[in-house]
């Protein structure tokens, strides 16, 4: 997960010494609150002939924010049974949806294609069945018979889009967006501030983040990437300038059985979970969507394999593998220019 410093130091108790260290007349504003299943914040600075313009009081702007994340989660949500992709999957045929879910599962029919089936949206039952979906089991190992029976409805060639209209080719057909829709709010959020006219802002949905212009006193937004260890929190720190950066890891949302970890990421060839020594993929992209959903692309792609095709996609992309106690840093040429300093 990548947090915003601020975060971090509020954590470990040094929030005192940055904001001591800064003096402005413009302030930091922060709202936060839940959404997806997961924390959200904003922070942004208004400038001075913003600061007394009732429809940007921070009420305003909560309010506002949280009816669009409202909105993101009756379109794209498995856990609403209400919403559109779960009328889709209960749907026999097909669908007509937003465009923001149809904006949303191109994509994700891009990356796909792109990641040679490893990212499939289509991957829903599976994850049920591993106890990751909405109707949480008890987690345990499911039986090979009834991964081989959900790995046949899986696939996203049986999907496909034309204007708004979503069609299946078999009626078994479940989409789960929870890999790309975090990325999709997260990129809504920032183009409505934007579109309000405040450039300088983070959004942050859980970890997927996006970044524009500058803190308070002109300082730019630094981010750490964490390091999954008790006590030593900070892998990297880095400057974004104006970009989305999003993580995927297998750290925080798994179950263990017989001693064996099983992580919430699926790889569609199995049915199982991915199982490899990659702790955490970071990718930066203008889209936070994009991101999003690239991260866990390259996840369930793995270390080898997910490197060469970060590399050969020149994509600004960071990884922490695991090597015995320890982890191994792999980046591509394109991650580089962010790093904060050198090791
Ligand atoms: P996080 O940011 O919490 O690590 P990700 O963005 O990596 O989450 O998405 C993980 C979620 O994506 C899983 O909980 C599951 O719902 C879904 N998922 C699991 N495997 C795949 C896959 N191969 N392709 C697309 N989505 C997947
Ligand atoms: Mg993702």
């Amino acid at each position: 997960m990548v947090k915003s410093l601020l975060h971090w130091l509020a954590l470990t108790g040094l929030a005192f010494f940055v904001s001591s260290c800064v003096k402005t007349e413009s302030t930091l504003l922060h709202i936060q609150g839940q959404t997806m299943g997961t924390y959200y914040q904003v922070k942004y600075v208004l400038d001075t002939n913003q600061q007394n313009n009732k429809k940007l009081s921070i009420e305003t702007l909560q309010a506002e924010i949280d009816k669009r994340l409202e909105l993101v989660n009756d379109q794209m949500s498995t856990y609403r049974p209400d919403s559109e992709l779960s009328r889709f999957n209960r749907a026999e045929k097909s669908l007509i949806v937003s465009d923001a879910t149809r904006r949303v599962v191109e994509d994700a029919l891009l990356l796909f294609k792109q990641s040679n089936g490893a990212y499939d949206i289509t991957v829903g039952p599976l994850v049920n069945i591993w106890g990751f979906g909405p109707d949480k089991k008890p987690n345990k190992v499911p039986s090979d018979e009834l991964i081989a029976e959900k790995r046949k409805i899986v696939g996203s060639q049986y999907l496909s889009v034309e204007g708004n209209r979503l069609s299946k080719s078999i009626p078994e057909l479940y989409l789960d967006l929870s890999s790309i829709a975090k990325g999709y709010g997260v990129d809504l959020i920032a183009d409505y501030l934007q579109q309000l006219g405040i450039n300088n802002y983070l959004v942050d949905i859980g970890g997927e983040l996006r970044v524009h212009g500058f803190k308070p006193a002109n300082e730019q937004w630094t981010l750490a990437i964490e390091r999954p260890v008790a006590g030593q929190n900070v892998q990297r720190l880095i400057h974004i300038g104006d970009n989305a950066i999003a993580t995927s890891g297998d750290y925080r949302n798994y179950f263990e059985s017989d001693g064996i970890r099983y992580s919430h990421t699926i790889d569609p060839q199995t049915g199982k979970p991915i199982n490899h020594k990659l702790v955490s993929v970071t990718v930066i992209d203008k889209s936070s969507m994009h991101a999003d959903g690239l991260a866990t692309a390259i996840t369930v792609l793995g270390p080898t394999a997910g490197l060469a095709f970060a590399k050969e996609q020149h994509l600004p992309v960071f990884l922490l593998v695991k090597a015995g106690d320890d982890f191994i840093e792999q980046f591509t040429s394109e991650f580089e220019p962010y790093f904060l300093e050198e090791k």
